[in-house]
């Protein structure tokens, strides 16, 4: 399908950059969406110091790191305490149980408590803002990526607005689901900084291959990175592209470019390193590796590895409508983003 390389969109670039750049500013949470989500973190936050006094209490998700879209009225919260080991499930579990326990009693609503999952975690709703929490254990992670990616928005808006594009596209056709096969919005955030830092002239910088200023080892994984982005603004300055010229990049490079049967996505190192490097090549349980994206420090692990045949059919067929429209259509705009 590689013939379509190099060929242009045939909307007007200025028009539909225009109504790409209102779409993406409508979608941007307001600040009172805002201010709700910081109060009721602030509760949950309150509860948990109380009963847990040594503990530190985290955001972290989209609400931390810049990257939340309006209508997502979810809030991600790490409940850090030392006398719990990173590795140790059971001990998890039941302090997602107690939490769950503590949460109940506070008036919180819908709460449910899945101690054994994963990750454990436990969800409820705050009922004065009617915000959804998520209170996990000792997540530290999460956390790090949290703040890996809040230090990758901080270099260039281009990458939030892009993001809340590709988020708000990929909820409307149904292909942001990784308990049904497709992807989790962490994902396509990694893929939205791939795109930034593969482009001729780079948007944003491979933070993971900088001098590192920020250090944090997290059980078996050393997270590094360089964390220093008052000097890096600035960076994409060499780079002119419109937001509808990455938009464009970012469907083409997913419907024509990518080379799904060897490539793995690795925003550490700002490239695709071959599936041979990772031993990615055939399927392992219930990992695939079809679609194959690192985590930048967990490097075991593939944010693809949801992805099976089927699905992965959908998401190629999705990418490649995206792209067609756009190749294609004088106006794209509202077919693109049409719910499926
Ligand atoms: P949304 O706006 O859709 O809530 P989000 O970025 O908050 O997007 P979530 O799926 O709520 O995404 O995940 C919250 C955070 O948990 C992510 O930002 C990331 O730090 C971490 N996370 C989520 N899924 C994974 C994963 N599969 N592996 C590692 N970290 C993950
Ligand atoms: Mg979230």
């Amino acid at each position: 399908d590689r013939q379509h390389d190099g060929r242009q969109p045939k909307a007007d670039m200025r028009q539909l950059d225009a109504a790409l750049c209102q779409l993406a500013d409508s979608l941007l949470p307001t600040p009172e969406e805002r201010a709700a989500q910081l109060q009721a973190f602030e509760a949950v936050r309150s509860l948990l110091q109380a009963r847990y006094p040594g503990a530190r209490v985290h955001l972290f998700g989209s609400v931390a790191n810049g990257l939340s879209v309006r209508h997502n009225n979810d809030i991600d919260v790490c409940l850090e305490l030392e006398e719990v080991a990173g590795d140790d499930q059971a001990a998890k579990g039941e302090v997602a149980v107690a939490v769950g326990e503590l949460m109940e009693a506070a008036g919180m609503t819908e709460v449910l408590t899945l101690p054994k999952a994963r990750v454990p975690v436990v969800k409820f709703v705050v009922p004065r803002t009617g915000t959804k929490v998520d209170v996990t254990v000792n997540n530290m992670l999460a956390c790090v990526n949290t703040k890996l990616l809040a230090d990758y928005c901080a270099i260039d808006p281009r990458l939030a607005l892009l993001v809340a594009l590709v988020k708000h596209w990929a909820k409307q056709r149904a292909v942001n689901d990784p308990y049904r096969g497709t992807l989790s919005s962490y994902c396509y955030v990694l893929m939205c900084i791939h795109l930034l830092q593969t482009r001729p002239a780079p948007v944003l910088p491979v933070l993971q291959q900088l001098p590192a200023t920020f250090r944090r080892t997290v059980g078996q994984w050393t997270c590094e990175f360089c964390d220093d982005v008052a000097s890096l603004r600035g960076f994409g300055g060499a780079n002119r592209e419109s937001l509808a010229e990455l938009v464009w990049a970012f469907f083409e490079y997913w419907a024509w470019r990518h080379n799904y049967s060897s490539d793995v996505v690795s925003i550490r190192l700002g490239g695709c390193l071959h599936k041979d490097d990772k031993n990615w090549t055939r399927r392992v349980g219930n990992e695939r590796h079809l679609v194959c994206i690192e985590d930048p420090f967990e490097l075991t692990h593939d944010l693809g590895r949801t992805v099976d045949r089927q699905t992965r059919a959908v998401l190629h067929k999705e990418f490649t409508r995206a792209a067609t429209l756009l190749r294609d259509a004088d106006d794209p705009l509202d077919a693109l983003f049409a719910p499926y």
